[in-house]
């Protein structure tokens, strides 16, 4: 069976996300909106800055009144949150960063310029342009002007945006409810003592802890093992879920029986990758609800999940462009053997070039913990020290 490239994985996930739609809308106090994706868009009400005011702490003038070395008289004194008298004519006003603009005034000297005389006037060293250190009204945001398009995430800088412009109360998607398998007759969780053959459950604490991070609402379906009658009996429990996240079983050993159910009883999307790691994970519906079977090495369950998972969950989330931000880097080492499936390898940033870390096998969770994200080896090609390959840097994959 041939293997489905990557690209059109992508677009099937889409497709079913754009299908399902997004969660509903809820009504949020933006004290509580970190991390949710905007439902409606934020269009400002107000003019910002309202009026015309200082960008330095120095000296307001009326521009065509200023000849160096002729002195002007300090009229007023104008600090922030105070509205200041227009200009006397003649004159200059004292003014800190923030404070208003007196009305006739449309320049102001920083303080660092002016010489006062014995008499406390202010001498200019050089003729002031119109507009210098003149924050104009409206420059910020005006009355009906769009802010923040729907389908943005609220992070820190959304919210600082949101707050400048008054707002209290923001539309939001709902998160998505996901649920996390992990399964393997070799799993035993942290806490418990390890008998020979068995290994510690990792993916759990990664699926889990980049999940909430993603601001999905997290429900622990546990660790099964590897029985079908306990895996269908734990699915058929599930309810009020939009996603199953799992991790392990999809492969074609003969002790994968998830993805045998979810291929026998389920509508498989795709399950058969041109992807390195993560050729096996599955994609579709079991009983009305969406599944993403991720395969059970650590880095695959990784890259699956923040290639393929993060997509879909997040679109699904009302977050409109989902494509992770990635950019070509050179790249210090060589790859001679091309290989028939897209590749990601853990690299990390080192004297401005990507770095490859010694040990790529999907096992080995260490490489994701040295790396500072992932590299794309697009399939069928090779490279050489100083080519330039799409880097994904994990502060945007794993935030
Ligand atoms: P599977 O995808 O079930 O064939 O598992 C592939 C490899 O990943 C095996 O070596 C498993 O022991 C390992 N593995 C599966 N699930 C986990 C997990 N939750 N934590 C750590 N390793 C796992
Ligand atoms: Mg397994």
């Amino acid at each position: 069976m041939a293997l489905m490239p990557l690209d059109q994985a992508l677009q099937r996930l889409l497709q079913q996300a754009d299908q399902l739609g997004p969660t509903p809308v809820e009504t949020l106090a933006a004290e509580a909106a970190l991390g949710r994706i905007l439902a409606s868009p934020l269009i400002a009400e107000q003019t910002l800055p309202p009026w015309p005011n200082s960008a330095m702490d120095g000296y307001a003038v009326r521009s065509a009144e200023v000849v160096p070395g002729q002195p002007l008289p300090v009229s007023q004194k104008v600090f922030a949150g105070q509205m200041p008298a227009a200009l006397q004519p003649g004159s200059c006003a004292r003014i800190f960063t923030g404070a208003p603009l007196p009305e006739g005034a449309d320049a102001v000297e920083m303080q660092e310029n002016v010489q006062l005389d014995a008499e406390g006037r202010v001498l200019f060293a050089q003729a002031i342009p119109a507009g210098r250190f003149v924050r104009p009204a409206g420059e910020e945001a005006q009355p009906g002007q769009l802010k923040l398009e729907a389908g943005v995430r609220l992070g820190p800088v959304e919210l600082a945006q949101a707050a400048s412009l008054g707002v209290t109360q923001l539309q939001v998607h709902r998160p998505l409810r996901v649920a996390v398998l992990s399964t393997g007759d070799e799993l035993v969780e942290p806490g418990q003592p390890l008998q020979p053959g068995q290994i510690y459950n990792s993916n759990r604490a990664l699926m889990i802890h980049w999940l909430r991070r993603m601001g999905c609402e997290v429900l622990d379906a546990g660790c099964l093992p590897d029985d079908p009658q306990q895996i269908r009996q734990q699915l058929a429990a599930l309810e009020d879920i939009d996603l199953l996240l799992s991790s392990g079983g999809v492969s074609v050993g003969e002790a994968d029986y998830l993805g045998q159910l979810l291929r026998e009883e389920g509508e498989v999307n795709f399950w058969r990758l041109a992807l390195k790691p993560g050729k096996p994970m599955t994609f579709g519906r079991y009983r009305g609800m969406s599944f993403i079977g991720l395969p059970g090495n650590p880095v695959s369950t990784l890259v699956t999940m923040t290639i393929l998972a993060r997509p879909w969950i997040l679109r699904r989330m009302g977050m409109r462009d989902v494509a992770p931000l990635c950019f070509p880097v050179p790249v210090d080492f060589a790859i001679s053997q091309a290989g028939s499936r897209r590749e990601f390898l853990r690299v990390g940033w080192r004297h401005g070039r990507a770095q490859l870390y010694d040990n790529q096998c999907s096992g080995i969770l260490s490489s994701a913990a040295w790396a500072d994200g992932l590299l794309e080896l697009p399939e069928g090609s090779t490279c050489q020290p100083g080519d330039l390959l799409n880097f994904y840097p994990f502060s945007e994959l794993l935030a």
